[in-house]
């Protein structure tokens, strides 16, 4: 069986096409600029990268040009379209609709377009992406793999917030988490990893890239999270604040002399380690000049580790024990000083950390605490697009 994964931003399309035997891309791209001049698509498969620039006034003609290039004699990975049994696509915000993965029908489509104003800057994109998908290949059948789903099983007095309770019931104000997807896989790779029934661990999971979050995983299932109503709360991550008191966003309106909105997209677009350091949100960038002296970035990276750090204990406590620490995404992967800085001086629960393992960069799972260490600390590379295309085999399979 071969699945198209699809991942559909406003102006972007990210595709992978996975065969479930192997569970390997055969393929995987992106088209950038949908909509813009100077669209550009990005195929690779067979060892082979082509670039090709082709106007792309919509979603529709860019998935079109991907299935041309998936299928081109020369740099394609298969021979015709029927040779794709179901297409996944990548929704952010399933509300409380959906506490898992479901097979795309009208019904399904129009509930996604009714949750945008819970994720407006995502959720249209992710529905045109489905519907240009539809025109396109209207016979093949679609799966909606949401961000949200996997927090569905947090208990009600981990996502309603301190605010009157009719704000919940009457406008959906609560806790629904994100990168639930990577969650789901990466703590499910520790359970396997370490040859235990998901049932009897207690994991925290730190995805930490340019958005980052960190899930507490009991069991299996997710009990709280970091990011919250939407994705700005949590850590301060690459360009967002993270979590604040509230009243911040009154007070800078005022002083700023500007709307509640544009306060809105300082905290998304300028603030987090980008803010605090005034040099980057890039993690590279940041420790370059924190090694060159620069006190703002060095402050950047102490502040987003102490708050990580924080989110280990509170999650522990959360959880009554804590079995397994899992670092993932293109921060917990790749920066093992900020690795360093997080699980540092947590000895005390039982964490103890072999700094020399923790350089070593290995394909696959990294087990980078000593053999005696009470809590194992994992690094896992995340997965997103083997998650969507294995729920999408088996809702349609
Ligand atoms: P992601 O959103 O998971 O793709 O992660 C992107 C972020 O990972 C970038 O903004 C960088 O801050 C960080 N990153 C990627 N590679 C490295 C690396 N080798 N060292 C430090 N940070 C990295």
């Amino acid at each position: 069986m071969k699945v198209l994964v699809i991942n559909a931003g406003s102006s972007s399309l990210k595709y992978q096409l996975i065969d479930m035997e192997t569970e390997k891309a055969i393929a995987k791209g992106g088209c950038e600029r949908i909509g813009l001049d100077k669209s550009l698509l990005t195929h690779k498969a067979n060892g082979k990268v082509i670039e090709i620039q082709k106007d792309m006034p919509d979603h529709t003609t860019a998935i079109k040009l991907v299935l041309d290039a998936l299928i081109n004699e020369e740099y394609g990975a298969i021979k015709s379209m029927d040779e794709i049994d179901a297409v996944g696509h990548r929704v952010v915000h399933s509300a409380e609709d959906f506490k898992s993965s479901v097979v795309i029908t009208d019904e399904v489509i129009k509930t996604c377009i009714a949750n945008t104003e819970l994720a407006p800057l995502h959720q249209p994109a992710n529905v045109t992406g489905i519907t240009a998908c539809k025109e396109v290949m209207p016979n093949t059948p679609m799966v909606a793999v949401f961000d949200t789903a996997f927090h569905s099983t947090m208990p009600e007095k981990a996502y309603v917030y301190g605010i009157p309770y009719d704000m919940y019931t009457k406008y959906k104000i609560r806790r629904y988490g994100f990168h639930g997807t990577s969650h789901r896989y990466v703590s499910d790779e520790a359970a396997k990893y370490l040859g235990k029934d998901k049932k009897d661990l207690k994991i925290v999971t730190l995805h930490l890239g340019n958005g980052s979050s960190i899930t507490a995983v009991d069991g299996g299932k997710s009990v709280d999270t970091s990011m919250s109503f939407t994705p700005l709360g949590g850590v301060p991550m690459g360009t967002r604040a993270g979590d604040l008191d509230p009243a911040i966003s009154e007070f800078m309106a005022k002083k700023l002399g500007v709307s509640l909105e544009e306060v809105g997209t300082i905290l998304n677009k300028q603030s987090g380690v980008k803010g605090i350091s005034g040099v980057s949100s890039d993690f590279r960038g940041l420790s370059a000049a924190s090694k060159q002296g620069n006190h703002r970035a060095e402050l950047a990276l102490q502040i987003f580790a102490y708050s990580c750090k924080k989110y280990i204990g509170a999650y522990a406590c959360a959880m009554g024990g804590l079995d397994c620490i899992v670092f993932t995404a293109g921060i917990g992967e790749n920066d093992a000083a900020m690795r360093e800085r997080i699980f540092s001086d947590l000895e005390f629960l039982g964490v103890e950390v072999d700094r020399e393992q923790n350089k070593v960069r290995v394909d696959g799972v990294n087990e980078i605490s000593t053999k005696d260490s009470k809590v194992k600390v994992l690094v896992i590379p995340t997965n997103e697009e083997l998650v969507i295309a294995r729920d999408t085999a088996e809702l349609v399979g």
